[in-house]
């Protein structure tokens, strides 16, 4: 048994987790089996992640044989295409009481109550507003609107819950009545609502944001899920998942839902038939072992309920979160973590098709050499990403569909327009510009933004 805990660098030892990365496999017969398409157990996993717990460090020789079985497997399972979809993201609000270690997203909500005259760089949009917004993004030739949000105490799932929730204030939900706020957010379904204009494809509420949608009440995630697909939700974004190990989100987001809990509303929104992704946010408190231990958990989601349509490995962007400013991390995970993460998910998610290169958190160059690791989607055109651009990540807000072709085609793959489901697929033919979306419901093939 050897222990690989140096494997990660920027690091402090200070955490005494359970979960160590330790095995009694090897990594020749671990990689034999990755190659072979054998699904692999949590001991091959570190091993692979960690190029071998017989040696300290990350062995670079190692990493490209890790590397490589990957991209053959990606081939194998979708082939050269590389996917991306024109997308909008609508955040509705930044007003969130959860002080999750890892984010700079939100702003402490008592700073958006009418009687604080503090000036704030946080917002909140209305209703109408997000109908707006999403109404002339449509114009543009979007497919999808994403929106993730701050958990907003004056958002209820609907007119019953703030019924429910105005009954007795006083209990300790984290609900404030919408008077005495600036802005009304309006409630989760109203948004939804807002969002689901012209037959955009509404992707939105997290298990995170399904927890706030449903407490105080007697109704579970499969009833939230179902009223808020009513509303217009198409897809659920699986984020909030961070890292799915309770020891690692004690640390890190203590007050977020547990694992267990982020899997039982992943299978309630399956069960009443939407999509849903998957994410793991990697890079900060965790070893190897809390990473496998969450693909492990994803690939068992995924036997069970069978609706995540992609997995997507961010690496997380340190600079302004209190996890870096308070001293408890030296920075993020290193180039050589990023691509044995992306090559990973792909080998051990034998369950999962498509697997995310972000280029919001890796960059375009980096982004771009993901898709030889194991990835096969390059994400979206994103007209608006304010979680990273606020966690310090550089990465621009917004991708043309031009860039798109001309970078898919440099590195010799096809570019395909995906819808969010991946169920529609169109190949661009990098011969025939210009480039532009002709999925969307008003999409017409004209540039959605310039380069
Ligand atoms: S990650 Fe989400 S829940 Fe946690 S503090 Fe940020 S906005 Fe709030």
């Amino acid at each position: 048994m050897a222990d690989a805990s140096q494997g990660r660098t920027n690091v402090p030892r200070s955490f005494e987790f359970d979960h160590q990365p330790t095995t009694d496999q090897s990594f020749e017969n671990a990689l034999e089996k990755a190659r072979q398409g054998t699904r692999l157990t949590i001991d091959d996993g570190i091993e692979l992640l960690t190029t071998g717990t017989d040696r300290p460090g990350i062995d670079v020789e190692r990493k490209e044989r890790v590397l490589e079985a990957a991209d053959r497997r990606r081939a194998e399972m979708v082939g050269e295409e590389v996917t991306f979809v024109a997308n909008l993201n609508n955040n509705v609000t930044t007003a969130c009481n959860t002080g999750c270690l890892f984010c700079n997203f939100k702003d402490r909500s008592e700073q958006f109550l009418e009687a604080n005259d503090e000036e704030h760089g946080g917002f909140t949009k209305t209703p109408e507003e997000s109908r707006e917004i999403v109404e002339q993004a449509l114009d543009t030739g979007i497919y999808e609107v994403t929106s993730v949000s701050g958990l907003h105490p004056a958002l209820a799932l609907d007119d019953e819950h703030r019924e429910l929730l105005e009954a007795d204030e006083s209990r300790d939900l984290n609900y404030k009545s919408p008077e005495k706020y600036e802005i009304d957010p309006g409630s989760y379904r109203e948004q939804i609502e807002a969002m689901s204009v012209g037959g955009v494809h509404v992707h939105s509420m997290t298990p995170e944001e399904a927890y706030h949608a449903q407490r105080g009440a007697p109704w579970g995630y499969e009833e939230v899920y179902s009223r808020l697909q009513d509303a217009g939700l198409d897809s659920v974004p699986g984020t909030a998942a961070e890292i799915l190990v309770d020891e690692v989100r004690e640390v890190i987001c203590p007050a977020k839902i547990s694992s267990g809990e982020w899997l039982e509303a992943m299978e309630a929104a399956a069960s009443v038939g939407l999509d849903t992704t998957a994410t793991i946010m990697y890079g900060h408190v965790e070893n190897e072992a809390h990473r496998i231990e969450h693909l492990d958990k994803i690939r068992q989601l995924q036997d069970r309920a069978g609706a995540i349509t992609e997995f997507v490995p961010l690496s997380f962007v340190h600079a302004n979160t209190p996890l870096y400013e308070r001293g408890m991390i030296d920075g993020g995970a290193t180039t050589d973590e990023d691509e044995l993460m992306i090559a990973l998910s792909r080998l051990y998610l034998d369950n999962i098709d498509h697997v995310q290169s972000s280029w919001v958190k890796y960059g375009d160059e980096q982004g771009l050499k993901m898709l030889s690791c194991g990835a096969d989607d390059f994400m979206g055109t994103i007209l608006s990403e304010e979680i990273t651009k606020r966690a310090g990540g550089s990465f621009g807000e917004q991708r043309s569909f031009a860039e798109y072709v001309e970078m898919i085609s440099a590195i010799g793959r096809v570019p395909v327009e995906r819808s969010t489901d991946y169920r529609q697929r169109r190949r661009v033919d990098p011969s025939d510009p210009p480039f532009g979306p002709e999925l969307g419901p008003r999409a017409d093939g004209t540039p959605l933004v310039e380069r």
